[in-house]
């Protein structure tokens, strides 16, 4: 089995999100699809998160009504597209009015419950839009799929004690469905509460969930795999094809913005494979990181 993670940049628009629907169609053993909120569209663009965590520090209504129009606006522009209606997604509600519900709510903290949004809009898009393709697929937000987290420092942390709950209600679920898609990049605390992970988390929510089913994982992302310099920078770079996992980790912590450094040790711990593979040029072999040099 394979959880396969699909970055910002990947699900920008709607051609991205055809493009990634159409990687998870090529290969069955793809179960679980982990989306991270749309990135920008072109360069001057800002990302959904970056809008949504704006959102959270407004103190000026007529600026939250901007930024809510402009979420709305490049989720629409998605849906339009690909033709989901916002009814078939979110029950309904309009996007809009779902920010302006979730920021009244006094039972989320409201950055917290504020900036994973754009995931879970992300996810319900892809669930939409696979089911209007004929595919058996279905929204898993955080609660249902049994993603715990505690705070550690500034951030939150996957716990290690929820894998056993995310296997068992993710193995009961793919019983029924093709294909699960789960919003990253958060979990529920303790409490029952929406927590954000630090920010690339969507990474970390795919890697626990692989580790949690025994699968390996693909990040797709828009580079073809890790490289020792910026391929944007110097176009001639050419990707590491193999990595252990340590040296994964060193490079993530290092700066390689490419993976989140908290995505390496669950894999590590079972001995699973991650691959990073560029979701613009599927054909490309990326990167893959695994015990060994040589797999
Ligand atoms: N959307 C979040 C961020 O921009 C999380 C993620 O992409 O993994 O940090």
């Amino acid at each position: 089995m394979l959880v396969a993670k699909f970055g910002g940049s990947s699900l920008a628009t709607a051609t991205r999100f055809r493009q990634a629907a159409d990687i998870l169609r090529a290969e069955p053993d793809r179960r679980i699809c982990v989306c991270s909120a749309p990135g920008k569209r072109f360069p001057q663009d800002r990302k959904i998160t970056d809008l949504l965590i704006d959102l959270a520090y407004s103190q000026d209504e007529e600026k939250s009504l901007l930024l809510r129009q402009e979420i709305e606006a490049h989720f629409q522009e998605i849906t339009e597209d690909l033709g989901v209606r916002q009814a078939d997604m979110l029950h309904g509600q309009r996007i809009s009015e779902r920010l302006k519900e979730e920021e009244k709510d006094l039972s989320v903290d409201r950055y917290d419950g504020l900036i994973a949004l754009g995931e879970i809009f992300s996810a319900s898009v892809m669930a939409a839009y696979l089911c209007k393709s004929g595919y058996k697929a279905s929204f898993v937000g955080a609660s249902q799929a049994g993603i715990l987290v505690y705070k550690a420092g500034e951030h939150y942390r996957i716990h290690e004690d929820s894998l056993d709950k995310i296997r068992d209600q993710l193995v009961t679920l793919l019983e029924r469905y093709d294909l699960l898609v789960i919003p990253g990049f958060y979990g529920r605390d303790a409490a029952g509460k929406r927590r954000p992970l630090s920010r690339g988390g969507s990474d970390v929510t795919a890697a626990w969930l692989a580790a949690a089913l025994q699968a390996d994982c693909e990040i797709w992302t828009d580079v073809s795999g890790v490289f020792v310099t910026d391929p944007r920078v110097h176009p001639e770079a050419q990707p590491l094809p193999y990595l252990t996992y340590d040296q994964m980790l060193e490079m993530a912590e290092h700066g390689a913005s490419v993976l989140h450094p908290e995505a390496v040790r669950p894999l590590q711990a079972k001995g699973l494979s991650m691959q990073v593979k560029n979701s613009f040029r599927p054909e490309d072999p990326g990167t893959l990181v695994g015990p060994s040099l040589h797999p």
